[in-house]
């Protein structure tokens, strides 16, 4: 059977943080019921679809039966109590959940409570992602985030006590009015509460968002860039020593802990998504659903699930990308891998382009895979540039 993930969107949020550009919306939880009709019937359909072309995704029930599933957001967790078997309806209706070894749930640490964690648990969802950024209360309210540090490290307690055993938190750096001894801080707590895994991203200014506008009328103070390099290398050092492996560019985590499903992305493993603005990539086709919750529905409604091509992947986009998402990750690009796919050796397409990073200190090079060195993780876009081909390749 065919290796696939499964994403679900879920696009409401109880308040638009400063920084997001994520298709995610507050204010529209009126949508929520006829959401998730339009979910249950995409899925519908995708999987009438995937049928009818006979593809080998279905397990003895005829359900799809992905390796992973993945409820992200937005702020999936955003839905009450009562809405929550809803989701799990549809799920069990078109999905073999039992089949997916991994199941995360996306979660604000302001929306959830012993209760609704104990009712994610029940349903067969086994890992937990909290959306922390920080547990500095002035940093948190600095970037719009409705709960305080206390409720994040309360919600982390309670998903323990609710039986999730594998919990990873988000984390920022480069926060307006974060300094070294609040992210260390931050850090040593997250490490504090035992979690799992925990991804850190340092702030982008996205266009669209507050932050972007407060930026241009030149009213965002960041930490400087060489406080932010210092935090960049003080996360990336700090823990893998204390046992968190850095298993991707922005991913820490305890042996076996590590995101599959995530890792299946950098992985070109293909991918189905569900709901307003999911992407699928399956077959050499790219697909996205229209970020509007009202297009995308109605879109559904009207029986063409799966049916927006954004983009054919062509040989050429497929090896690049193959070579992005790979050098993302530890485990690099596998030799071996490289030439089962495309059918030639990685080195006869970049030779001279892994000779020239080898050099720099940029890459590393055995035998079975390239993969980025220290440095090359830290400048990770001067190693893609070169993995850019020319178009007669
Ligand atoms: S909770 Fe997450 S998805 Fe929602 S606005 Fe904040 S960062 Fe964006």
């Amino acid at each position: 059977m065919k290796d696939f993930g499964i994403y679900i969107h879920i696009p409401f949020c109880r308040q638009k943080c400063f920084y997001c550009d994520f298709p995610s919306f507050a204010g529209k939880e009126r949508m929520i019921g006829p959401y998730l009709e339009a979910l249950e019937q995409e899925m519908g359909q995708v999987r009438q679809r995937l049928w009818d072309r006979g593809e080998a995704v279905f397990g003895s029930d005829g359900k799809l039966a992905p390796g992973t599933i993945y409820i992200g957001g937005g702020t999936p967790t955003v839905l009450e109590t009562v809405a929550l078997p809803d989701v799990f309806y549809l799920l069990q209706k078109h999905i073999d959940v039992e089949h997916a070894g991994e199941i995360t749930i996306e979660a604000n640490p302001g929306t959830v409570d012993g209760e609704k964690l104990r009712l994610l648990h029940g349903f067969g969802i086994n890992r937990l992602s909290l959306g922390v950024q920080s547990f500095d209360d002035g940093c948190l309210k600095a970037i719009g985030r409705i709960h305080s540090g206390q409720e994040a490290a309360e919600a982390v307690a309670e998903a323990q006590d609710a039986g999730f055993a594998n919990i990873s938190v988000d984390l920022m750096y480069g926060l307006p009015g974060q300094d070294m001894n609040m992210l260390r801080e931050s850090v040593e707590t997250a490490l504090s509460l035992g979690v799992q895994h925990i991804s850190i991203y340092g702030l982008q200014l996205e266009e669209g968002t507050v932050f972007d506008k407060l930026h241009q009328q030149g009213k965002l103070v960041l930490p400087s860039d060489e406080l932010t390099e210092e935090m960049y290398d003080y996360i990336t050092a700090f823990l893998p020593e204390r046992g968190y492996y850095r298993y991707e560019i922005s991913n820490f985590a305890l042996p076996g802990y590590e995101s599959r499903h995530n890792l299946s992305y950098w992985q070109d493993v293909p991918y189905l998504g569900f709901g307003s603005g999911a992407h699928s990539y399956w077959g050499d086709c790219r697909y996205q659903n229209s970020a509007r919750i009202e297009v995308y529905m109605e879109e559904v409604f009207q029986g063409r699930a799966m049916c927006h091509v954004e983009e054919k992947v062509t040989e050429k986009a497929h090896i690049e990308e193959f070579c992005f998402l790979a050098l993302r990750t530890a485990a690099g690009i596998s030799v071996r891998r490289f030439a089962a796919v495309f059918g030639r050796d990685v080195h006869e397409l970049y030779g001279e382009q892994i000779r020239r990073l080898v050099e720099k200190g940029l890459l590393l090079e055995d035998r079975e895979r390239l993969c980025l060195s220290p440095l090359g993780m830290k400048y990770g876009n001067q190693v893609f540039g070169e993995f850019l081909l020319e178009d007669e390749k």
